[in-house]
């Protein structure tokens, strides 16, 4: 990493002669790391000749008998069967290791499944084209990164072609205006690792104010597992709500108490789906997510209890 890193900030920096320091690589290394990250795509995962676009209509989601292993291991996520028709919300929780972000992460196409096929709106995802399968998708990430740029900039990096007007846009239904116009320069002030620094909730809103610039059909949510604090969590949670509406979604879900905004509850435990329906048809199957219900009304985080009933 670190090689890569020197290589990429003498690629950054051009000719400039100059010594760095540790501190300077140091300093650089978020952004870096970034970059790479956006730019990166794994290798394996390529179109194939003429790869028709994805015809997104509303953003219907299959998993027919999917299994999928990294690298030569045990499958991580196994026989996985789910429709999730357009505009369904749903939520994904289970233990640590149940498999939970790597089907968000071949729903991305990050990886080729070995076995069975991803279907959006009836086409393949490995038959189309990569740049029109992440145009329908908005990934909203735990840890929203932000770039050593303007608060515009880094919103505007949800769809660059957008106009300032659509930014303002984005911002405000991501409720990101109020906090904005309180930064010193509003929307030309710099964030980022040397910049202005932002709360985790402030953050947040940035990664849903770019997903609603983008304004793609499905929503791919990692819910935060770090504790917001009061005022940002419920400006995050109504941003959400918002974001979430007529679009299909599949989120990651840490906090029991988000739950309700979802149609749907998917348990996963072992690479498996071991229970499926609505949160009070779960309740009442007392299996895993009701034991995960009552221990929370104790007062544990949902990853305390996940460990707990796994
Ligand atoms: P969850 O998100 O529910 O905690 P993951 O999808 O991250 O679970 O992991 C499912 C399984 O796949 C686990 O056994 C985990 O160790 C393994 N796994 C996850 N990511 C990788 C990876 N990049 N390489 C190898 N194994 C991985
Ligand atoms: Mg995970």
């Amino acid at each position: 990493v670190v090689v890569v890193s020197a290589l990429t900030f003498r690629i950054l920096h051009g000719s400039r002669d100059m010594a760095l320091s540790l501190v300077d690589m140091v300093q650089q290394f978020g952004y870096i790391d970034e970059t790479l990250r956006v730019i990166g795509q794994p290798q394996s995962v390529c179109d194939s000749p003429n790869a028709p676009d994805l015809k997104s209509r509303g953003g219907t989601i299959e998993f027919r008998d999917v299994s999928f292993a990294y690298g030569g291991g045990r499958d991580a996520v196994h026989d996985i069967d789910l429709r999730i028709p357009a505009g369904q919300k749903v939520g994904i929780v289970g233990p640590s290791g149940a498999g939970k972000s790597t089907l968000i992460h071949i729903l991305q196409r990050l990886y080729d499944v070995q076995k069975g096929e991803i279907v959006i709106d009836g086409q393949s995802i490995r038959s189309v084209s990569q740049d029109s399968l992440r145009t329908a998708l908005s990934v909203v990430p735990q840890e929203i990164s932000l770039f050593h740029r303007t608060v515009m900039e880094n919103i505007r990096f949800g769809r660059p072609d957008a106009t300032d007007e659509e930014v303002f846009a984005a911002a405000r239904a991501a409720y990101c205006d109020g906090f904005v116009c309180s930064l010193p320069d509003g929307y030309a002030t710099v964030v980022g690792e040397r910049g202005m620094k932002l709360s985790g909730g402030q953050r947040q809103r940035i990664g849903i104010a770019r997903a609603f610039l983008k304004d793609a059909p499905i929503i791919i949510l990692d819910e935060a597992t770090s504790a917001l604090d009061t005022e940002s969590e419920m400006e995050v949670q109504k941003a959400l709500v918002r974001l979430m509406r007529d679009r299909t979604v599949i989120a990651v879900a840490h906090r029991l108490s988000t739950l309700t905004a979802f149609d749907r509850i998917i348990v996963m435990m072992g690479g498996r789906i071991v229970e499926d329906g609505t949160a009070m048809d779960l309740r009442q199957q007392r299996g895993l997510f009701d034991r995960m219900w009552r221990l929370q009304a104790e007062g544990l985080s949902l990853d305390e209890i996940v460990e707990d009933a796994a």
